[in-house]
């Protein structure tokens, strides 16, 4: 079957796999979905127990991008997961702790789950150019809070055809965070530290995003811009993968049997991930629920349970900062498989932008509530989570995978519902090891690297390469810019 991508918003034209990707959003402001979501049956499932992760991910994407060869989704894939790239032979390995299963997707290079997706994008654009026949560079711009930047950095540094630039918040990212950024290797990347907050690098990207002069003067370099978050679809198919993996995981293991049923709980933000397990759910993998975890930004708690949306209201800094979101974009997708209905999106989104909520109704919320169920946990939860569990079965989580092991707790003690569940973890705890060791009760002053040590030494695990090399690297990307230059920066950059 040829799979074709519309827009959310009904008002752009159809069109094939590569051009979404290259694309990124649609030309009427909507997100690219595909038209029709493939079904799977049992012995399809069946089919993937016995294969390696990239094996599975060849068969699934290969339903959604149909006008890839298979020698080419075979090329993304190997590339991506293959090589050693990731720490753990499985690529996304299920554990068993106690009651639960958990999905670890933070193997990849820089220990969060975004390497999952921003590990294949990148190579996935680069097919793409070479399909549609683009012969200018394409220039990924980023601008980032902390895990995104170095995701993409990965992703994207050397890839033929491409460049990527970051923008961070000077002084707003973790030292461990900035670390990682600024000793990206790669003769395509460049990093830059914006005198601003995160809202300024954020609006200046944005900005630069929308004006169509610059974008001709880029032309004119022989530049086009793209982007590599969570609205492009080709972040986003990659990671329907790891539910079937998860699940014929859990088939090999004997813990269920091919055809049961199982629910997933999912640390969310931007809500991509989540949306990925649903589409796996649509497209025949059997999923009871899908729970939706929210940290004390809980906008997406309030909608799962009453339809109505609303992003006017506090913002928390948490310890889970990559969930910490009001506006999460790929709701969007979600409304549209649910509703069909393109011009009611148009409108919840319109009402999004200008007023910052929508009320998609209580019908909605009864169709939604089939497939999905919301919580959230305050910080002090989820470090009281962290300590019992690592008392409890000497498994440390982060803060991320902590609020999900919280609410998919909360979600078994309210409903009696006893089918497997799989938390979804989405990022090491050494990444985040100054609020897990707090968690833990030790003293979590220090440098980065003291941090990862007694982390270490407390649990007893090893702190992944990618994070402990750090120590030696050498930082290449020094640069900063005042807010209002971000465009001469893009443009120097654009030239070189
Ligand atoms: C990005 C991120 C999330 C949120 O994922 P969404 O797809 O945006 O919902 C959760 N945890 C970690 C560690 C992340 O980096």
């Amino acid at each position: 079957m040829e799979m074709k991508y519309l827009s959310t918003r009904g008002k752009a034209e159809t069109v094939e796999s590569a051009k979404a990707i290259l694309q990124g959003i649609a030309e009427d402001g909507g997100l690219f979905v595909p038209t029709e979501i493939p079904k799977v049956d049992a012995a399809f499932v069946q089919e993937l127990v016995g294969l390696s992760y990239a094996e599975r991910a060849k068969k699934i994407l290969g339903l959604f991008l149909t006008d890839y060869t298979v020698e080419e989704i075979a090329r993304c894939v190997e590339g991506a997961y293959g090589g050693g790239k990731f720490d753990d032979e499985a690529v996304a390995p299920v554990k068993c702790v106690g009651d639960v299963s958990v999905l670890e997707l933070w193997h990849g290079p820089t220990s969060a789950f975004k390497d999952m997706a921003l590990q294949l994008l990148p190579r996935l654009l680069s097919e793409a150019l070479k399909k549609t026949g683009e012969t200018k560079e394409t220039l990924i711009l980023v601008a980032t809070s902390g895990d995104t930047g170095k995701a993409a950095l990965a992703g994207f540094a050397d890839v033929p055809q491409t460049k990527i630039m970051v923008f961070y918040p000077d002084g707003g990212v973790s030292d461990m965070q900035r670390l990682q950024m600024v000793t990206q290797q790669g003769g395509n990347v460049s990093v830059v530290a914006v005198k601003g907050n995160f809202d300024d690098a954020q609006t200046g990207v944005k900005e630069i995003f929308g004006d169509g002069d610059f974008a001709s003067k880029l032309d004119g370099a022989g530049v086009r811009l793209s982007s590599a978050n969570s609205i492009n679809w080709g972040r986003l198919v990659p990671q329907i993968v790891y539910y079937f993996s998860a699940y014929a995981d859990l088939v090999k293991t004997g813990t269920i049997k091919n055809g049961d049923q199982i629910n997933f709980t999912v640390p969310t933000g931007n809500f991509g991930n989540i949306l990925a397990g649903f589409y796996a759910r649509q497209m025949g993998l059997p999923v009871g629920k899908l729970v939706c975890a929210s940290n004390q930004n809980n906008v997406l708690t309030d909608f799962l349970q009453t339809g109505y949306y609303d992003k006017n209201r506090d913002f928390f800094k948490t310890i889970s900062p990559s969930m910490d979101i009001l506006v999460s974009s790929n709701v969007e997708r979600m409304l549209y498989h649910t509703t069909g209905d393109a011009p009611g999106v148009r409108g919840w989104m319109e009402a999004l932008a200008t007023e910052g909520r929508y009320d998609a109704g209580v019908g909605m919320i009864q169709r939604f509530q089939n497939y999905f169920w919301a919580g959230w946990a305050d910080d002090a939860k989820t470090k009281a989570t962290i300590r019992e569990v690592f008392e409890a079965e000497h498994y440390v989580l982060d803060t991320h995978t902590a609020v999900a092991w919280t609410v998919a707790h909360e979600y078994q003690r309210r409903t009696h519902d006893e089918r497997p569940m799989v938390v979804v973890s989405t990022a090491s705890p050494y990444k985040f090891s100054g609020s897990v060791l707090e968690a833990l009760g030790e003293d979590a002053s220090g440098s980065p690297f003291e941090l990862l040590d007694r982390l270490e030494k407390k649990s007893g695990t090893t702190a992944p390469k990618g994070l402990a090399s750090m120590k030696d690297a050498r930082a290449i990307h020094e640069g900063s810019c005042e807010k209002e230059k971000m465009r001469d920066a893009v443009l120097a950059f654009a030239e070189k």
